[in-house]
């Protein structure tokens, strides 16, 4: 009995991975001025509770402002955010700026006072009413994004991940219910991006959060990201899981973007032998070449990439990339014939 009357009359929403938590349907902004710029068009996406929603798009594609119409610190034109059912309050109608379940950390560290030092920046977060609970608080989420070492330097000297760290920190001692990160691993070295990405992954984990984050490098976020937002002057390109947005592009801007695929015409796709009235797509990994006297292609070069070399092919018009094989001794100057192990039409 009591169980239905709780259920009836108390608003705790319930937090179960996986249903959505976030949703905007048909948002779009202007920002006012001389010459009005629509940063987002008529956006619908959706956050499952839980689970990491990575927003991907070129440098002004309108990703900080959609970051911004979900915390609630700019409000929509039209359409509208809903969190948990509710819609989200516009920023006239709030003292505080800010949804009360989200936490932002913007790009630039602008919320940290750079000196002072790392436990303060965190712990100011909670109020001195309890300060056993203060502490035992401050030293768990310091503990769990690896900064408890750094606890007595200031933010002015340490380094742009520990920076990212500590403004995480700062953001989650509150438990909000969802984290929005405007391009966390920007300012983080290539060596310490794994590991901050694990540990946002393992407190996910942990604590059922849902996480936001904004990035200009797909590459940063794959491996990361339950869903994939793609949007390209304000409007969505694609909204899914990324290995199924990797494997099968939506439509040529995606494949790009996502997995530097080929983009043929059907003309040129007629080269390859492949039939298609639409345009077609082939994964740089899905070309397998071999060397050949007077073959359709020639290997114009060869580039290091690190783990691979990318070839770059070519008949006339059509260049392709596609990746050297181990074991495959192709060089520059070469002339090669193609076999195309996969594609798929747009
Ligand atoms: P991103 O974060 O993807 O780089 P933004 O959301 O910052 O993109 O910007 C989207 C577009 O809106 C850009 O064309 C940008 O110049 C414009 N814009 C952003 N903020 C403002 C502002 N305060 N006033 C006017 N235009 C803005
Ligand atoms: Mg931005």
């Amino acid at each position: 009995m009591t169980d239905i009357i709780n259920t009836c009359t108390s608003p705790e929403p319930d937090y179960r991975k996986g249903r959505s938590l976030i949703e905007g349907k048909k948002v779009s902004y202007t920002f006012d001025g001389k010459e009005p710029v629509t940063a987002v068009r008529n956006l619908s996406f959706s956050a499952k509770a839980g689970q990491i929603l990575a927003i991907i798009g070129e440098s002004g594609s309108g990703k900080s402002t959609l970051l911004k119409l979900i915390y609630g610190l700019l409000g929509p034109q039209t359409g509208e955010i809903r969190y948990d059912g509710y819609k989200i309050p516009d920023p006239s109608e709030r003292l505080i700026p800010g949804h009360e379940a989200m936490r932002m950390v913007s790009q630039g560290f602008d919320d940290l006072n750079t000196y002072a030092n790392v436990w303060d920046n965190v712990s100011s977060q909670l109020s001195n009413t309890n300060v056993t609970l203060k502490e035992r608080h401050t030293k768990r989420i310091l503990k769990s994004l690896r900064l408890l070492h750094l606890q007595n330097q200031r933010i002015f000297d340490l380094s742009g991940g520990e920076k990212q760290r500590v403004a995480i920190a700062a953001a989650l001692i509150r438990q909000p219910k969802v984290l929005l990160l405007d391009e966390p691993f920007n300012q983080v070295d290539a060596a310490f991006r794994e590991m901050l990405q694990e540990d946002i992954l393992e407190i996910v984990r942990q604590t059922g959060l849902t996480v936001i984050m904004v990035s200009h490098d797909p590459t940063e976020v794959l491996a990361l990201a339950d869903q994939l937002l793609i949007i390209r002057k304000g409007v969505r390109v694609a909204l899914g899981n990324p290995r199924t947005l990797f494997e099968r592009p939506p439509n040529p801007y995606v494949a790009a973007l996502l997995a530097q695929a080929n983009v043929l015409t059907p003309e040129q796709a007629g080269i390859l032998g492949i039939t298609s009235i639409r345009k077609v797509g082939i994964h740089r990994q899905a070309i397998r070449i071999k060397k050949q006297k007077d073959g359709l292609f020639w290997v114009e070069a060869v580039r290091f990439r690190g783990f691979h070399n990318e070839l770059v092919l070519r008949n006339g018009e059509l260049e392709l990339r596609a990746i050297q094989e181990p074991g495959n001794p192709i060089e520059a100057g070469d002339s090669v014939n193609l076999q195309i192990d996969d594609y798929w039409e747009f």
